[in-house]
């Protein structure tokens, strides 16, 4: 079979991308430098428990038409992210909401919270938010800023808050109901039987055929790859050999245990928001669905800086770094055969239903 399309990375943006075009009559060949499809959304079952191998992955969206699109490939649980944030020996809810509110402050109602947060932005005198810092001060005051998340923001991107972009504690809601939903969307849920299944569907046309092991730079030495069209997944840096720069990003390394408990936490996601705790937070993967199996697994995560031959997690969203990303964009910009897209080779910090949707778009440019 001769490829038209060549996928360099078997994620979630290149599968969805092959099926898609497979659909449409076009042969594809998907390549990974992994030994497994699916990227970061990779999940290996252990003691009978879907392990996010790759941290966890909690599919939450308000776009119908890709919820109606995953569906297709797996069904969907009832999952609700609500996260526990452990700060020295308190205890409070995620996102930040009445329940937090009335832990910290030992009060009740919205009017006495928003109270309270006035008080302490007032004193602040922070009328534009110019940093995270200053975003999170005007959004939930001091304390709420001291003790859930100047810590883990500071683990989280090796970076002091001041120097960080406000936007990126937009993520997080900040609700006056008594609310733990973390996520403000419509719909959201966890694939029963993990999320590998749903990258294997996608690529199972007899028009896809995937190789795993190989890494783009080697194939192209190894052999002509004519004129196919590639869609390149990896970082876009990495694929100009970063001669415009290295873009940074922050990785994260896992320790996962398995532990003879049936319930190590009682809840799926556990944040450690004390700058002293080494770890962000901890993943309990069986409360991801509702799992009831003798043992557990458990997966310590802690943040740091990439450098080459690390994986990448995150893109570091700060001047330099967009500043170097356009000038990538603009050489690619002028590229006739190759697209870059996905998470790394947009350099975005995406969730999955973005994801879906720009390959979705991307395949309607394309073909
Ligand atoms: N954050 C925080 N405290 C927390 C959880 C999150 O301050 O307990 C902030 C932190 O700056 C983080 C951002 O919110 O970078 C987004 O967190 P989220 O959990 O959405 O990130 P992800 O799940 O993508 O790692």
């Amino acid at each position: 079979m001769t490829a038209e399309y060549i996928i360099v990375g078997a994620g979630l943006f290149g599968s969805v991308c092959a099926c898609e075009l497979a659909k449409k009559g076009h042969n594809c060949l998907v390549i990974d430098r992994r030994d497994h499809i699916a990227g970061n959304i990779y999940t290996r079952e252990m003691e009978g428990i879907q392990v996010h191998q790759y941290g966890a992955h909690i599919f939450h969206t308000s776009d119908r038409e890709i919820w109606e699109y995953v569906n297709r490939f797996a069904d969907f649980n009832q999952y609700i992210n609500s996260p526990v944030a452990v700060y020295r020996d308190e205890l409070y809810n995620l996102p930040f909401n009445m329940n937090t509110f009335s832990k910290m402050w030992k009060i009740r109602t919205p009017a006495e919270a928003k109270q309270r947060i006035a008080m302490q932005v007032a004193e602040l005198g922070i009328t534009e938010p110019k940093n995270l810092e200053e975003q999170a001060l005007s959004l939930v005051g001091t304390d709420i800023y001291e003790k859930l998340i100047k810590g883990y923001t500071e683990k989280q991107w090796g970076r002091p808050c001041s120097e960080l972009p406000a936007f990126i504690i937009r993520r997080l809601p900040c609700r006056f109901t008594y609310d733990n939903n973390y996520f403000n969307d419509r719909y959201q849920g966890i694939p029963i039987g993990g999320y590998t299944q749903i990258v294997e569907k996608l690529l199972s046309d007899d028009r896809i055929q995937v190789k795993l092991g190989i890494d783009f730079k080697q194939m192209q030495a190894e052999q002509d790859i004519g004129d196919a069209k590639v869609i390149y997944t990896g970082c876009i840096d990495e694929y100009y050999d970063y001669a415009l720069g290295t873009l940074e990003y922050r990785s994260v390394r896992f320790e996962t245990e398995v532990l003879d408990t049936d319930n190590y936490q009682g809840n799926a996601v556990v944040n450690y928001t004390d700058r002293d705790v080494p770890y962000t937070r901890i993943i309990e993967h069986k409360h991801f669905e509702f799992g009831q199996q003798p043992k557990t697994v458990i997966s310590r995560e802690y943040s740091q800086e990439w450098s080459k031959g690390m994986e990448p997690y995150y893109p570091v969203n700060d001047e330099r770094n967009q500043a170097c990303l356009k000038r990538y964009l603009e050489k690619a910009g002028k590229e006739k055969n190759v697209w870059f897209g996905g998470r790394l080779g947009q350099y975005r910090y995406y969730d999955m239903d973005k994801v879906i949707r720009e390959a979705l778009n991307y395949v309607k440019t394309m073909a």
